[in-house]
């Protein structure tokens, strides 16, 4: 029989990480990485923030070299178009077909755009290298920017901009920013530490209209405020980017369905990172969109699939984000709907403590990295709230 080896569509941190397990395992077969983009596997958080304050052009996560010492093959610059699942084939732009024996689906996310806004020069999403760049060439001649959604990316991309002396507002629908992820109380501390920096931040209002001639020139918001602007960033969120696998009978529900293991509902077929819904131990779909989740389940999914027994390991789930010298960092599963114990604000630093249950599920800290990591295993053995705040 052919040895086809593995293939991982995708060439982002999901692929990096599981071709480093795969080598790691040890898996001598062929591994083969398509990805859709140019540019070697590369790092996203340093995008929203040290690339668009200038201060890095590269972040790929590892040299060529790498993957010529490791012998895997990369194929850049090629979309998979289309799976076969019965043949065990993936179809590339360009008509190539690549045969496999496993395949790994890692093509996380496509950031969603405003249907309805003009095609101007000067509107911008932020997921890709390329993106970052262009963004950033733009910030150099802006003066005044928009930002249009106060989650992550559209927080992150507000620090850099002001940081490099660009005037900015961030308009926000929700009451507060981050407050569909983390709570209202946190998100008025993150108002706070954007307005303490200068960025005049809109809550409660949306976009209605942007203009201009070629390029954009003013943003309407829903109260009917206009507002300036030769830059907007639209950072209203990503939807999977499972558009190639249409027709593949492969099972995708706001993301691709997998078992606790990163199976799929097709023989052979397995899925990690952003663009993968994993089943949690309590029979729960979800879908996790941060860094640190995508090793996590690359070790889980490499073993699985070579048959191996997979180590076991608590996760306490982890995440974060900086935000001028500000780094908010976010262990366990905390939820808006959980009751926030804030149990330090010195007016810029900040920890709490998220209740569910009478118990710990979580802790968000801005600035205070050290005591959000001491709570790890507290959090992991889910101690009664009452023990953190005694
Ligand atoms: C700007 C930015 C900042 C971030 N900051 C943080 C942070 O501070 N903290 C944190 O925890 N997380 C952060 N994240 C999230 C983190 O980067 C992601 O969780 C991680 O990149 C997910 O990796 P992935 O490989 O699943 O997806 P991606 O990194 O998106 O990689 C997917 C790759 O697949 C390619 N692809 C898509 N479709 C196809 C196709 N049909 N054929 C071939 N290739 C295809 C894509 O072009 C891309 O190269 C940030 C993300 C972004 C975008």
């Amino acid at each position: 029989m052919e040895n086809n080896g593995i293939v991982i569509v995708g060439g982002g941190l999901a692929a990096a990480r599981t071709a480093e397990q795969l080598r790691r395992a040890p898996y001598a077969g062929p591994v083969t990485i398509v990805s859709d983009e140019v540019h070697l596997p590369y790092d996203r958080p340093p995008l929203s923030k040290e690339v668009l304050r200038k201060e890095v052009d590269d972040t790929a996560l590892k040299p060529r070299e790498w993957y010529d010492e490791n012998n895997i093959t990369l194929r850049l610059g090629s979309a998979a178009t289309r799976l076969d699942t019965h043949e065990q084939t993936v179809t590339l732009a360009d008509g190539t077909v690549v045969a496999y024996d496993e395949l790994v689906i890692a093509t996380g996310l496509v950031p969603r755009r405003i249907p309805t806004l003009p095609d101007l020069e000067g509107i911008r999403v932020l997921r890709s290298l390329d993106e970052s760049l262009a963004l950033r060439e733009h910030a150099s001649a802006a003066r005044h920017a928009v930002i249009v959604g106060a989650g992550f990316i559209g927080c992150e991309v507000a620090a850099s901009l002001r940081s490099v002396g660009v005037d900015v507002v961030l308009v926000e629908p929700q009451p507060q920013p981050l407050a569909a992820v983390l709570g209202e109380q946190i998100g008025e501390l993150v108002a706070r530490l954007h307005r303490d920096e200068g960025v005049d931040v809109r809550l409660g209002v949306g976009v209605t209209e942007v203009r201009g001639e070629g390029h954009v020139d003013t943003v309407v918001l829903t109260d009917g405020t206009e507002l300036p602007a030769d830059l907007v960033v639209i950072g209203i969120g990503s939807r999977p980017a499972t558009d190639w696998l249409d027709g593949s009978g492969i099972d995708v529900d706001n993301g691709v369905l997998c078992d606790e293991a990163g199976r799929t509902s097709a023989p052979n077929v397995w899925a990690l990172g952003d663009v993968a819904s994993w089943r949690d131990p309590l029979g729960h779909q979800a879908r996790v969109e941060h860094w640190s989740n995508v090793a996590d389940q690359a070790r889980v999914v490499v073993p699985a699939m070579l048959g191996l027994e997979a180590p076991d390991v608590v996760v306490v789930p982890y995440f974060w984000s900086d935000q001028y010298d500000v780094k908010i960092q976010c262990l366990g599963e905390p939820q808006a709907t959980d009751i926030v114990h804030m149990v330090e604000d010195d007016g810029r630093k900040f920890l709490a403590y998220y209740e569910r249950d009478g118990k710990l599920v979580g802790v968000v800290g801005g600035g205070l990295p050290g005591k959000v990591m001491k709570v790890r295993g507290k959090i992991a053995a889910g101690v009664p709230i009452s023990e953190m705040l005694a």
